[in-house]
């Protein structure tokens, strides 16, 4: 009895988000199981032996792999087009793992500066201090990927857009400079989710995500995933995985898939949303701008428009008047609430400078665009029309 249904290759990407992957007990469920096993049981002890070598896989210990872990990581490699996916515990541990896999003592790493906080860490702290030698450019500018990419290198880090500036990456151009230079290319999708631009059919080798941002949506968990060729996955992350343990929760998990259901029809109301308040603010007096990727002022509206579908669910403001207007907008907000996180069903306004990217000095927020006055709205579920009036009535408070 075969209670599943096998993807069809003509079917579209919202029938794959609600059936990919499942895999049915025996108990015919219609929701996908919670798989809540730390360990399996073998039949035999010769099966024990067969499935740690590999000779027949399955599964065996909940951080090598879970059933419930499993169909994520089926739905995501479906949804992004990849060979293999395997889910992480937070977006963090997807971002190291895929790095940490790949170099060695003595390998280069190249990485775009306008990263994500923690990203940031990794590439200028940690890595150094394991011998690998890693250099920052401005992901803008090809002049400066050409020239960090003159000597050999083992990897390559990017976001694009960036969190927070929306500062965008040409994928084609930095991938081609990168292998020609030996190098894998990693880009944190975040931002733009697997939706709106996929980096694997620019050349891209491997693609990470916090599950925690628009794939769960709601708030609700932490995860990670990452995804690439099956050989990259197999061979070079599932021992790292395997071995150092930053293994998605079974329940978690779960919540992910639930989220990939919704994830269409939840991103294009969010898209809409954004993009419409990023146009109603574009001449406001308090702001130097309102910044979304698709839209005509914005200063890579080209390369937007040409590897990404929609600008995505974020708005970068700048408030003219600094670091104080922009508390004075956060605090007079009645429906938007002030949040580190993004991509939330709830829409939410962080103060990077201030928060997220507190750590940078003073010089690298400058280079990465993050002003005293930089507010990062990530735009939600809501009703535009409340949106668009709460985040008016805040800007003339502020
Ligand atoms: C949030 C975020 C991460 C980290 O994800 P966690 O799930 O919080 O660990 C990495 N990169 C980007 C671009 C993010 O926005």
């Amino acid at each position: 009895m075969n209670y599943t249904r096998d993807i069809r290759p003509e079917w579209g990407i919202g029938t794959r988000m609600v059936h990919g992957g499942t895999t049915r007990s025996h108990y015919a469920e219609t929701a996908e199981a919670i798989y809540l096993t730390s360990g399996d049981v073998s039949p035999s002890a010769e099966e024990a032996q067969a499935a740690f070598d590999n000779a027949k896989p399955r599964f065996v210990y909940g951080r090598f792999g879970n059933p419930t872990v499993s169909m994520f990581e089926e739905r995501m490699a479906l949804l992004e087009g990849a060979e293999a996916a395997r889910a992480t515990a937070s977006g963090m541990a997807a971002v190291f793992a895929s790095l940490a896999c790949l170099v060695k003592s003595g390998d280069r790493v190249v990485a775009a500066d306008a990263l994500f906080g923690s990203c940031n860490y990794i590439v200028q702290e940690l890595l150094p201090k394991w011998g690998v030698e890693t250099e920052f450019v401005d992901g803008r500018d090809l002049d400066q990927w050409k020239k960090a990419l003159s000597k050999p290198t083992k990897a390559v880090l990017l976001e694009t857009p960036s969190n927070p500036s929306l500062r965008l990456v040409d994928l084609k151009a930095v991938c081609d400079l990168a292998h020609a230079s030996g190098a894998q290319v990693i880009v944190d999708n975040v931002f733009a989710t697997p939706l709106l631009q996929r980096p694997l059919d620019f050349g891209a080798d491997i693609v990470v995500y916090s599950a925690t941002k628009h794939i769960d949506g709601q708030g609700r968990c932490l995860g990670g995933v990452i995804l690439g060729t099956a050989k990259y996955i197999d061979e070079t992350l599932q021992p790292f995985i395997r071995h150092t343990g930053p293994s998605l929760s079974p329940v978690n998990a779960w919540v992910l898939l639930k989220g990939l259901e919704t994830l269409e029809l939840r991103l294009q109301r969010q898209c809409d949303s954004a993009e419409k308040i990023a146009r109603a603010l574009q001449s406001h007096a308090k702001l130097n701008h309102a910044h979304y990727p698709t839209l005509e002022n914005f200063p890579q509206v080209d390369l937007a428009r040409k590897q990404m579908k929609s600008g995505g669910s974020m708005v970068s403001l700048d408030l003219k008047g600094g670091k104080e207007a922009s508390f004075r907008f956060l605090n007079a907000l009645r429906l938007v609430l002030i949040s580190n996180n993004l991509g939330d069903s709830k829409s939410l306004a962080t103060h990077p400078a201030t928060t997220t990217h507190q750590r940078l000095s003073p010089e690298q927020k400058a280079a990465q665009g993050i002003t005293p006055g930089l507010i990062r709205l990530s735009v939600g579920l809501e009703d535009l029309a409340d949106l668009l009036a709460d985040v008016t009535q805040a800007l003339d408070a502020a």
